[in-house]
């Protein structure tokens, strides 16, 4: 790097708020300025300020402590060092012959995933992928080609979908995330054909709801091949019950995926690994590791109890991966992936991991987490403010602004949280989420940042507290002068 360039990171680095307050058109009009393929280039270094001018500038600063919207981390140095490698040696995972070193340090990482979740490493198996997105898909196709297979005989992979695919049904909870969805569309199975069991007061997969949905879909001459639950819900990072779950998922010969994308991390922590208790009797996982392993995007990883089941999405293509290559033990992992060229993505956690240690790791994690328990201690006892989840299992935390209590209507309370997070976010000072729980609209923090304290939580409260109350004062200006 140029020290101009060292410069401008630093910059960003320094920003002394997650965001510019810009807005769309003011942004467009700045990127506007520039021909997208000018007919001759410039020097690097003058293009490379230009980012920072405009793009460094009007980013959001994730590692900035009051950017706690989303599941969306500062990544670590380590990983950072490892990305340049990444980049500038540019191996390819789909054949061996085009990623040798990177191709080992993949398999050794999923190999020790499977022993950190305790699957059995002689049959277990898994491979990186872009993240929760990919891998949930990945886990409801196994679960799709399995099931049709062993139901009816029928191989998806060759002959499409059985006649009885308006029947198949997905289970997971209505917290679950948008991908199981999306997934199901995907699969050619539609949307509805996923079934959402309702959650309890703590969030998490209701048992009880899911005995009697099964009951009621398998009555009706349905078939629920696949239950899914979720370790660490996008919202509220409530983790189901992964034993219930398994225990029907065995009866009702349904596969089981666990979507740990979020809540994965806590494998590397003595102190709450016992969260992802049982965790070892799904069919399949997903992990991301650009969320709470603070890895940049993207990162992520599908892992499976039984290897075999890769084969049910195999193909084999003569100038790639061809069938020799396995018969001599060449690895070529294209045959695990639903991606051809593919990134070392692993080489980043790989790095890191050997940078920081696991101790150090999952002091990381332990530290949001309890930061994240006295937020919500702090929340509960503040009166402007009301918390939804009072006991938060992993870092999110879901709460609105109630104000002065003086009468208003949910519609209004729903749109002044609406307000409360929009002009914060014009602003740049806070970078907050916001969310429906039933129908009513909260804010959310996602406290990934390890850099976070509780001043800063104490800031971001008071910026909150600050802006409700302006909002409401100019609202009762407004009703006066009507
Ligand atoms: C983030 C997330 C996903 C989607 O993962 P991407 O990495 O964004 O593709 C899926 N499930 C859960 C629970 C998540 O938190």
């Amino acid at each position: 790097m140029t020290q101009t360039h060292a410069i401008l990171f630093e910059q960003f680095a320094k920003l002394t708020q997650p965001f510019s307050g810009i807005t769309v058109s003011e942004l467009e009009q700045k990127i506007d300025q520039y021909s997208v393929c000018p007919d001759d280039g410039s020097a690097l270094s003058e293009v490379l300020t230009l980012v920072g001018q405009n793009v460094l500038k009007h980013s959001v600063a994730v590692h900035h402590p009051a950017c706690i919207a989303h599941l969306h981390c500062p990544p670590m140095i380590p990983a950072l060092a490892a990305e340049v490698i990444i980049n500038a040696s540019n191996q390819s995972m789909d054949s061996w012959d085009q990623s040798p070193a990177a191709t080992i340090i993949e398999k050794k990482l999923v190999a020790w995933l499977c022993d950190l979740i305790g699957y059995n490493q002689s049959v277990a198996d898994g491979i990186f992928t872009s993240g929760g997105t990919q891998s949930n898909f990945m886990g409801l196709l196994l679960a799709r080609e399995r099931y049709c297979k062993e139901k009816w005989g029928w191989d998806v992979q060759k002959q499409g979908l059985p006649p009885e695919a308006n029947k198949l049904r997905i289970l997971c909870s209505s917290k679950a995330h948008f991908t199981v969805k999306q997934s199901a569309a995907l699969l050619g199975l539609g949307e509805e054909a996923v079934v959402l069991i309702e959650t309890d007061k703590d969030m998490q997969l209701s048992l009880s709801d899911l005995d009697k949905k099964i009951s009621e879909i398998t009555k009706q001459g349905l078939f629920p091949f696949a239950l899914v639950a979720t370790a660490g819900s996008t919202d509220f990072g409530a983790i189901d019950p992964i034993l219930g779950c398994a225990t029907r998922a065995i009866k009702h010969d349904m596969w089981f995926h666990v979507d740990a994308a979020y809540g994965g991390a806590v494998m590397l922590s003595e102190h709450y690994k016992h969260l992802l208790d049982h965790i070892q009797l799904a069919d399949s996982i997903t992990v991301d590791f650009h969320k709470l392993f603070y890895q940049p995007i993207s990162c992520g990883a599908f892992l499976i109890k039984n290897q075999d089941h890769f084969q049910l999405i195999k193909s084999n293509t003569a100038y790639l991966n061809p069938e020799e290559n396995e018969l001599e033990g060449i690895p070529d992992l294209v045959t695990k992936s639903i991606q051809t060229t593919r990134r070392f993505d692993a080489l980043k956690l790989w790095v890191s991991l050997q940078a920081i240690g696991r101790t150090a790791f999952a002091e990381l994690i332990e530290y949001t987490l309890s930061l994240a328990q006295k937020t919500a201690q702090l929340i509960s006892n503040e009166p402007l403010l009301e918390l939804v989840n009072k006991n938060p299992t992993l870092n999110a935390i879901v709460f609105r602004y109630i104000g002065s209590s003086v009468p208003t209507s949910s519609v209004e309370l729903n749109h002044l949280q609406t307000l409360i997070r929009k002009n914060l976010w014009e602003s740049g000072k806070v970078v907050l989420a916001q969310t429906k729980v039933d129908s009513s609209t909260y804010l959310k923090f996602t406290m990934l940042n390890p850099n976070m304290t509780m001043k800063d939580v104490h800031m971001i409260l008071d910026q909150i507290k600050k802006m409700g109350n302006d909002i409401e004062s100019q609202k009762r200006k407004d009703d006066y002068h009507v």
